[in-house]
């Protein structure tokens, strides 16, 4: 994707490059030409003004030579050379000379010297001057009007000369009205009437143009300009024919005529492009070379602009896409923002009401264990309260079978002792006392852990030294003990104290020795371990015996309530139930298992006392 993106938007690029400078071009090829068009137009327009002043001027005076040469003063001075005529017609010439504007008005005789003239006070005056070979007077001489442009001999002043031939009446019959300017039979070639017209100040009046104006003759010589490098040059080479004749007529005063094509290139390329126009009656052509600079600034100009609007559209474009992509993005942002926010809402609304139901759940299993505690509570107060039922029971025959055995031996030393007394036997009577003080010791012992065992239990915690509770259940037990011949095995720390409750403990170790009792029936050297140690923070208080051992199917069961596998009468399976519940109740723990020498042990944990002298002050 990304391979392929990347030159097609250069080839966009390129091609948009290539459309902006065709366009460009066109836009400066059609400013160029439509500057051009302009261009040749003004100048169309501005020849075309030259051109009626050029003609009025010699319109102006195209008539005069006609007219003066009916003068009876011109006719006769031509005809005659008479002095005093001469002299009226000089005159009369020069009034009318510098009445009309002319630049000179003479009169030539048939042979071409001039006998009269407007200038003929002048110090270069044209009197006595032959023109017979100016074509003016050629033509003049052949009865048509001879018009001509060229340089003074005698002034070296440019100058139109406009000739009209002088005709005499053969008879002295008045001539025609309407004459024919040409040859009559019945009139006489007198001579000629040239009027010559400064064309400088016409000439002068382009030197206000920025562009060169050319004004040339029938030979393409250019004989007017505003440019000085080009007057009297040729538009092209001239034929060596058309060199002679200008020498002959000494049109340009004999100059040498070099075509503009000579000149260095630097001034030639003025003179590239022309607009022209034929002029007068002479075959002359007005030019004006209008500049290539100006089209070309102009259509510069054009195509810099259509650059410049078209770079700014195409910018503004740019500038539109990319903040239009702006908005889409910060869109599909802030759509992506949203749709993000909503799933999160809804996850969080899912979470809620998963806490919810959790928290549901827990509350209901919170309820169910709290009814389930409240019921084994009321259970293990039944039980505890059944097991001391039935420890009551068992313990009454202990206690019978412990008193009774003190008690009849009490009678039977009474009873010697009252025959001894008969006999006054009072050492032996004295021996049965000592006898019979004994057995009330025993019994008052028996009494006393009675009378501990009666003691209303409840949450009475004291200090209790777990040495003193192991000796008063052995105490309890003496005769279980005696009559099975169990050997008990102690070893008693005797700084084991625990806080708790006395009686509880003692009923505690009472149930697991009954049942270590009850293992070694049938032992051949039944024996009893009891071992007191103390760990960091523990108790340990273990009774082990050489029993069977607890078999693999009880020892799941071995804490269940009314679990036994004793015969009905002994045992109800509450023992270790009650005593478990009791060590935990007292934050510790009740733990059985089977000695790898054979035998079961019950190991009780409790958390060690802590003694006030060794506890940390706070
Ligand atoms: P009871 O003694 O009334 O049967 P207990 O709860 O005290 O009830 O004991 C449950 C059972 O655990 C006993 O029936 C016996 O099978 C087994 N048991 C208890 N102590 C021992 C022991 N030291 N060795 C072997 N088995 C024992």
């Amino acid at each position: 994707m990304e391979q392929t993106a990347l030159p097609k938007r250069a080839a966009w690029k390129l091609l948009l490059l290539a459309l902006l400078a065709a366009i460009t071009w066109l836009a400066y090829a059609a400013a160029h030409h439509h500057a051009s068009r302009i261009l040749r137009d003004q100048a169309d327009r501005q020849l075309e003004i030259i051109a009626h002043d050029l003609d009025s001027i010699i319109d102006k005076f195209e008539t005069l030579p006609f007219a003066l040469s009916f003068h009876p003063d011109v006719i006769e001075a031509a005809s005659s050379a008479d002095a005093p005529v001469v002299s009226r017609l000089n005159a009369a010439l020069q009034a009318i000379q510098r009445q009309s504007g002319v630049s000179v008005i003479y009169l030539i005789d048939r042979a071409g010297n001039t006998v009269a003239s407007s200038n003929w006070d002048d110090p270069q005056s044209f009197i006595g001057l032959n023109f017979r070979f100016r074509p003016y007077f050629i033509e003049a001489e052949h009865g048509r009007t001879g018009r001509f442009y060229g340089i003074g001999t005698r002034t070296g002043e440019a100058g139109y000369f406009i000739a009209q031939p002088v005709y005499r009446q053969a008879s002295a019959i008045a001539p025609a009205v309407v004459r024919p300017n040409g040859a009559d039979e019945k009139m006489d070639f007198v001579g000629v009437l040239v009027v010559k017209i400064s064309l400088t100040d016409f000439e002068r009046s382009w030197g206000t143009s920025e562009e060169p104006i050319a004004l040339s003759d029938a030979l393409g010589v250019v004989f007017l300009s505003n440019r000085d490098n080009i007057k009297y040059r040729s538009l092209a080479p001239l034929p060596s024919a058309a060199e002679q004749r200008l020498a002959g007529t000494l049109q340009y005063a004999g100059r040498q005529i070099e075509p503009i094509a000579a000149l260095p290139l630097r001034e030639r390329v003025h003179y590239s492009q022309a607009v022209e126009r034929a002029i007068g009656p002479s075959g002359w052509k007005l030019m004006l070379f209008p500049s290539p600079d100006r089209p070309r600034v102009t259509a510069g100009y054009a195509a810099l602009m259509a650059f410049v609007i078209m770079a700014s559209g195409l910018l503004a474009a740019w500038a539109r896409l990319q903040r239009r992509r702006r908005i889409e993005e910060r869109l599909s942002a802030r759509e992506a923002l949203a749709k993000a926010a909503e799933e999160l809402d809804q996850r969080i609304a899912q979470r809620t009401e998963e806490l919810l139901q959790a928290n549901q759940r827990l509350e209901t299993k919170y309820t169910t264990l709290k009814q389930t505690e409240t019921l084994l509570r009321a259970t293990q107060d039944e039980l505890l309260q059944a097991s001391k039922l039935a420890l009551l029971g068992q313990m009454a025959a202990g206690v019978t079978h412990e008193i009774n055995q003190p008690l009849a031996a009490i009678r039977a030393f009474a009873d010697n002792s009252l025959r001894f007394l008969d006999r006054d036997n009072t050492a032996q009577v004295r021996a049965n006392l000592a006898h019979i003080s004994s057995a009330c010791a025993r019994m008052g012992a028996i009494i006393s852990q009675l009378k501990g065992f009666a003691r209303k239990s409840g949450e009475q915690l004291e200090p209790v030294r777990l040495a003193d509770a192991v000796e008063s259940a052995l105490l309890l037990l003496e005769g279980d003990i005696s009559a099975g011949r169990v050997a008990v095995l102690k070893s008693l720390d005797p700084r084991c104290r625990v806080v708790g409750d006395r009686l509880r403990i003692e009923q505690v170790l009472i149930n697991l020795l009954r049942n270590a009792i009850d293992a070694v029936e049938h032992a051949a050297a039944p024996e009893i371990t009891i071992t007191l140690a103390v760990g960091t923070e523990d108790v340990l208080l273990a009774v082990a015996d050489n029993g069977p051992g607890i078999p693999e199917n009880v020892a799941s069961r071995l804490f269940e309530p009314f679990y036994t596998t004793k015969p009905s009468g002994k045992g109800l399976g509450l023992g270790l139930a009650i005593s478990s519940s009791i060590i935990h109740a007292m934050n510790g723990e009740l733990a059985a298992e089977n000695l790898p020498a054979g035998g079961a042990c019950f190991t009780i944990r409790l958390k060690t006392m802590i003694e006030p002298g060794t506890e940390e002050s706070h």
